[in-house]
């Protein structure tokens, strides 16, 4: 099954971008994802090809319009009718690799990316469309967020990634960050490789891993932590 990526975008001259090289860029060649692009503009209704307008209630900006933006997502969903519509917006729940890997799993996913101020609200409850955050910061534009939205289901989808363990192992997918690497040389700048490393004792080094999995998350993202110990606190009681 071919993953369908379709972007509905004011700048479609911009995908597919990052994701035309590499991992990527070698999937889409290989028919592991398609991509297409839809220019909202195309779907304006006055002879200027207007998508937005002042917003209600006065203030700065511009907000692109329900009727125009509804307009691209019915065509989007004629394109690929079983893929979530997905807006980025900061407004939105936060992207997480659990997230990712349900839509990996899925047909494709539809990006809406939105511009100026964003987007006239009534269009999420008016198209069921689903609103996502990729962090707490603002970009000028929805398209970077869709193109991390995608590389993120891209890099799981099947024979994506070269060891399969590359994945699972990695930082989110079982509630902590992914241990330290170290490569070659083994002295470098007066700083050496971790001995266990080293040893060849498969277990040790397994060991030595969690266990710096489990320090640094508790260090760099106590928030996660704090889950990861919840969940697991709940599953050693048997609650559900
Ligand atoms: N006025 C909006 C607000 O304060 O929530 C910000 C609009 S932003 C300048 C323009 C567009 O960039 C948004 O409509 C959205 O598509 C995209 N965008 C900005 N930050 C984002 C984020 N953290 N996650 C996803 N999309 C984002």
């Amino acid at each position: 099954m071919t993953f369908a990526a379709t972007v509905l975008t004011l700048y479609p001259e911009m995908f597919p971008g990052p994701l035309g090289v590499s991992l990527a860029g070698r999937a889409r060649e290989e028919g592991k994802w398609s991509l297409a692009t839809v220019q909202i503009r195309d779907f304006a209704i006055d002879k200027h090809r207007t998508v937005d307008d002042t917003p209600a209630g006065g203030g700065a900006g511009m907000v692109l319009r329900a009727d125009v933006l509804a307009a691209a997502i019915d065509h989007a969903r004629s394109l690929s009718p079983n893929a979530p519509v997905i807006a980025m917006t900061p407004r939105g729940k936060p992207l997480t690799q659990a997230r990712v890997r349900e839509l990996a799993a899925g047909p494709g996913v539809t990006a809406l990316c939105g511009r100026f101020e964003g987007f006239d609200e009534r269009i999420f409850a008016g198209r069921q469309v689903e609103e996502v955050s990729i962090g707490d910061i603002v970009l000028s534009g929805g398209e970077p967020a869709a193109l991390m939205l995608l590389d993120a289901c891209i890099r799981l989808l099947p024979g994506v990634m070269g060891a399969p363990s590359s994945g699972s192992e990695e930082s989110f997918e079982n509630g902590l960050l992914e241990y330290p690497h170290y490569t070659r040389p083994a002295a470098w700048e007066g700083r050496t490789i971790p001995e266990v490393l080293r040893s060849g004792d498969h277990a040790k080094i397994a060991a030595w891993r969690k266990q710096q999995a489990e320090i640094d998350t508790r260090l760099r993202r106590p928030d996660l932590w704090e889950r990861h110990e919840g969940a697991r606190v709940l599953s050693a009681s048997g609650a559900r």
